[in-house]
């Protein structure tokens, strides 16, 4: 991992940063490169363009580890009301949730109830609900709350990080549910004894479970969704889900304001695509993560300034 990378990384969970970052201009402008706007009906009217042009969409509003009850039932209440309003307007949406911006920290069963809930209104009103993966400290509770979710019945994913060490053994215990995963790099500052830490590493596991990811999707026993921009690494996919009967099987999904050029292409060439659009104001930690991502993304900020 860069030295720029871990840095970013570290920033991100700094309350003082977050804050002066908030109220900054410059800052605010930067930040719209990756989201259309901070309340849900920018979200929404993004949504609407892009389904316009052929891409669906992932909607979810930025916060984390929330402090209290009442704060987490409020996001709860909220995504309802997105689920409420995706039908409304007939967006091709699908809304992901992180599980302690539901109140993982506060209570565990809560945040269950809450899952279940959100799982429940969106099969109901056709959607579809994700799960993200946060740092690995919160990977068993995640992955046993997808379980949880999946037995009351489908219509909902979980996301998977390629860098953990762990992964490959997660996805054995998962495939025979025929689980709905979205398989991404990791975005979180993880030590090496949790992740592998050099790219090279990564992308070689990502690859390794994508094939079985989509060899299970073959036979119906798996919906992938590969959430990356490496675009090398999704003709690979391509490539191997032609060659083993899985073409049309999967789908891309890719940030908001990344790679948009490409996300036409791919929809061009039949792929189904679907772009995660983030808003609200609690932007900030995100944002450190996209920075970290690419570092030379932090010229953008630079140039804002001016
Ligand atoms: C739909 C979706 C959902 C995600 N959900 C989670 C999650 O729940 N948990 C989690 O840990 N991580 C999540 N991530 C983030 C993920 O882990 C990676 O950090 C992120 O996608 C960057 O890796 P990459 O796969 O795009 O590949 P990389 O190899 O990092 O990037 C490939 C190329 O994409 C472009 N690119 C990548 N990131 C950026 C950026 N920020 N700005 C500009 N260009 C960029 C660059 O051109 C780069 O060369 C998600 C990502 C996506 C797309």
């Amino acid at each position: 991992m860069s030295i720029a990378r871990s840095l970013l990384l570290r920033a991100s969970r700094s309350e003082w940063l977050a804050q002066q970052f908030r109220r900054r201009q410059f800052a605010r402008r930067a930040v719209r490169r990756f989201m259309p706007g901070e309340d849900l009906d920018a979200a929404l009217g993004a949504s609407g363009e892009l389904a316009a042009a052929g891409l669906g969409t992932v909607l979810t509003q930025l916060g984390e580890q929330v402090r209290s009850g009442a704060e987490a039932q409020a996001v709860r209440d909220h995504y309802l009301g997105v689920i409420d309003q995706l039908r409304e307007r007939f967006l091709p949406a699908h809304v992901s949730v992180k599980l302690t911006h539901l109140g993982l920290d506060v209570g565990r069963d809560a945040c269950v109830r809450h899952v279940l809930a959100l799982a429940a209104k969106a099969r109901e009103e056709g959607s579809f609900l994700w799960i993200d993966m946060e740092e690995s400290r919160y990977v068993d509770a995640t992955l046993q709350i997808y379980r949880r979710a999946r037995a009351e019945g489908a219509g909902v994913g979980v996301c998977l990080q390629a860098y953990l060490r762990r992964t490959p053994h997660d996805l054995t215990a998962l495939l025979p549910l025929a689980p709905a995963i979205r398989l991404v790099k990791g975005a979180y500052n993880e030590s090496g004894e949790i992740a592998l830490r050099r790219k090279k590493d990564v992308d070689a596991q990502y690859f390794t479970l994508a094939v079985r990811l989509l060899d299970a999707a073959a036979t119906g026993r798996a919906t992938p969704v590969f959430g990356t921009h490496d675009v090398r690494m999704l003709e690979r996919i391509r490539e191997w889900s032609v060659a083993r009967g899985a073409a049309g099987r999967y789908e891309v999904h890719m940030l908001y304001g990344i790679r948009a050029a490409e996300q036409r292409a791919l929809v061009a060439a039949e792929v189904k695509v679907r772009v995660l659009i983030s808003y609200g104001s609690h932007w900030f930690a995100w944002y450190m993560r996209r920075l970290a991502e690419r570092p030379a993304n932090v010229w953008f900020v630079i140039r804002s300034l001016f």
